[in-house]
């Protein structure tokens, strides 16, 4: 290190808690210089239809841009756009691209980039400036096809280099889900709000995470250190040893604290009145659920599924699902294991799928919507999921349910595809537990109506924060009003528990505030009596209920119905949580 660089202080926006020090990475994808690989002869065919389909996904943009200026009446801008639609559909930009693709086994973005560098060359000799303009709208739309085959390139970030502190723009959800916690110690990026799934990921990794850093203002050539706070979204850029060893003592603080309550695994999720809670693991792979079995879970409360999905191109047939799921089943011998099926759409895009653009907004064609649009895709999922059901206690979850009539839909199909195995033989039950994830407003609202039509309900927090108060829960510049502690999120989940329990059903709370324990009293308070944490959040939430008693938790529960502002709700929660926590240890895992 130059013992002579300035410590320099940035703040951003803190995402997920814990202390890091490393070296810098810088995560990001340069302009202009594109990814040139060879494809292996069975990745042909896949990659003629990335190129495809970025091709019509540019055509359908081009398409509605002209029918809305049409109806705006600007009659030469849709002119303009007529003519893209013709040099779009020229075999030049399609089936000469894809012969190419075939011929060369190179990657389309690269076949794509050096043909339109070949017409450049020769629309510069040409001498007449019209045709050499029409070479802009060539420019103009390859860009726009760059831009969606970008979207759709996957850069991994598996290669980074142990003890780095990874620096991007932007983390996609499977950027993080690739993520080695051995060699990542931190995230630092511009975009991302603190429930954004790539965040959600990275708690669950225990990787620190601040956000809202304009990483175009820095210089990677003269940062050789940096020390990122996820406590309080604080960044030190080359910090001096002074700094480094208050951060590296703090950290070995925080790890012993949570080493102490790792040790108390054994002992049951009850409060000090004698409450029994249960508390699962949400977990995203097999593979974590070791690290929930070592802390003494009592089950899985949310496996989502999408994850298998979004780190792998195409979609897993049946047989791979069932496969996936008999891992975890067969991992949790009498426990309940939750599969939530697949959760696609908003920030978890499948790679290579053809969906439009719609379905990339948190309010389009995401979750439940996407799944009984694509009834092969939700068949295939229920009958692996119902086949894995003969090995286990399986329930099934369907997620972001918006109306009874959506339920209603999804029971017909369950019933069809169980009907269908039982016919075919397999030896499966009846029936299967089957729930609705609460995390719109009008399902909260419809909670007494949902109640009588299915088994249990789970709460997901994240999205109903983001639904009621329509706030995207990963845009960083809205952050300060994605408030989790919003008397309206409170009286909805209280609305929800008070239906559940009316209606004698099940409800659980999966989404981050369940992992948060400065939460933890008022839940319970609230009429919650299951919550669905991250394996790693565990010990902590545990040592939460262990902490309070139903009483004073109800009473709590009571005071803060009566607030009216988050902040105060906050400060409230805060203020309980802190007389049970060492103060440097408060809320850091
Ligand atoms: C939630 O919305 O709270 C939830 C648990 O689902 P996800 O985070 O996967 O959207
Ligand atoms: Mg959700």
């Amino acid at each position: 290190m130059k013992l002579n660089a300035k410590e320099v202080h940035l703040r951003g926006a803190a995402l997920c808690r814990g202390i890091a020090i490393g070296t810098p990475f810088f995560f990001t994808v340069i302009e202009d210089v594109l990814p040139e690989f060879t494809l292996s002869k069975h990745e042909i065919e896949q990659e003629v239809l990335r190129y495809t389909c970025a091709v019509n996904l540019c055509r359908k943009d081009i398409e509605k841009l002209q029918s809305k200026l049409e109806k705006e009446g600007i009659v030469e801008g849709a002119s303009i756009l007529e003519a893209h639609l013709q040099i779009i559909q020229d075999p030049l930009i399609t089936t000469e691209i894809e012969k190419e693709i075939r011929k060369t086994q190179k990657n389309s973005e690269h076949v794509f980039q050096t043909a339109i560098k070949k017409y450049e060359q020769k629309f510069n000799s040409i001498r007449d400036p019209i045709f050499r303009e029409r070479f802009k709208d060539i420019q103009d739309l390859s860009r726009r096809i760059l831009g969606y085959l970008r979207n759709s390139v996957r850069i991994i970030l598996t290669e980074v280099p142990p003890g780095s502190v990874v620096f991007a723009h932007e983390l996609t959800t499977s950027d993080v889900a690739e993520a080695r916690p051995e060699n990542i110690v931190a995230f630092i990026t511009e975009a991302g709000g603190e429930t954004s799934h790539a965040a959600i990921v990275a708690k669950a990794k225990g990787i620190p995470f601040v956000s809202n850093i304009k990483i175009d203002t820095l210089d990677p050539r003269v940062i050789e250190r940096v020390i990122v706070d996820g406590r309080t979204g604080g960044i030190i850029l080359n910090p001096s040893l002074e700094s480094q060893e208050y951060y590296q003592n703090l950290s070995t603080q925080l790890s012993t604290h949570f080493r102490v309550l790792q040790r108390a695994a054994s002992y049951a999720p009850e409060t000090i009145d004698g409450y029994q809670v249960i508390l699962s693991a949400n977990i995203d792979t097999p593979e974590e659920v070791d690290t929930a079995k070592k802390y003494g879970t009592s089950g899985v409360g949310l496996l989502r599924t999408e994850y298998a999905l979004l780190t792998r191109d195409g979609l897993p047939d049946e047989d791979s699902q069932f496969a996936l799921y008999r891992q975890v089943v067969d991992n949790m011998p009498n426990k309940a294991v939750v599969i939530r099926t697949f959760d696609v759409g908003g920030d978890k895009m499948l790679i290579n799928f053809p969906q439009d653009n719609e379905a990339q907004t948190f309010l389009g064609c995401r979750a439940i919507r996407f799944l009984l649009k694509e009834r092969d895709i939700f068949k295939t999922q229920l009958r692996a999921i119902l086949r894995t059901s003969a090995y286990g206690r399986v329930k099934i979850l369907l997620p972001m349910i918006s109306a009874l009539s959506e339920l209603e839909e999804a029971k017909q199909i369950l019933r069809e595809v169980t009907e269908e195995l039982h016919q075919e033989g397999y030896q499966i039950p009846h029936t299967v537990p089957l729930g609705c994830m609460i995390e719109v407003p009008s399902a909260a609202i419809i909670a007494d109506l949902l109640a009588q039509q299915c088994d249990f309900l789970s709460i997901g927090t994240n999205d109903l924060v983001q639904y009621s108060m329509a706030v995207d829960r990963g845009n960083q510049h809205v952050n300060s009003i994605y408030a989790q502690t919003d008397p309206s999120v409170i009286r909805l989940i209280k609305l929800i528990a008070t239906e559940a329990n009316h209606y004698g059903i099940p409800v659980t709370v999966c989404g981050e505030v369940a992992a948060d324990p400065r939460f933890t009293p008022l839940l319970l308070g609230l009429g919650i009596h299951e919550l669905s944490v991250s394996p790693r959040h565990i010990p902590v939430i545990k040592h939460a209920i262990r902490s309070t008693s139903i009483v004073a938790a109800s009473l709590l529960a009571e005071t803060i119905l009566s607030l009216s502002t988050a902040q105060e709700i906050m400060e409230l929660l805060v203020s309980e949580y802190q007389k049970n926590v060492p103060e440097d240890c408060f809320y850091n895992y």
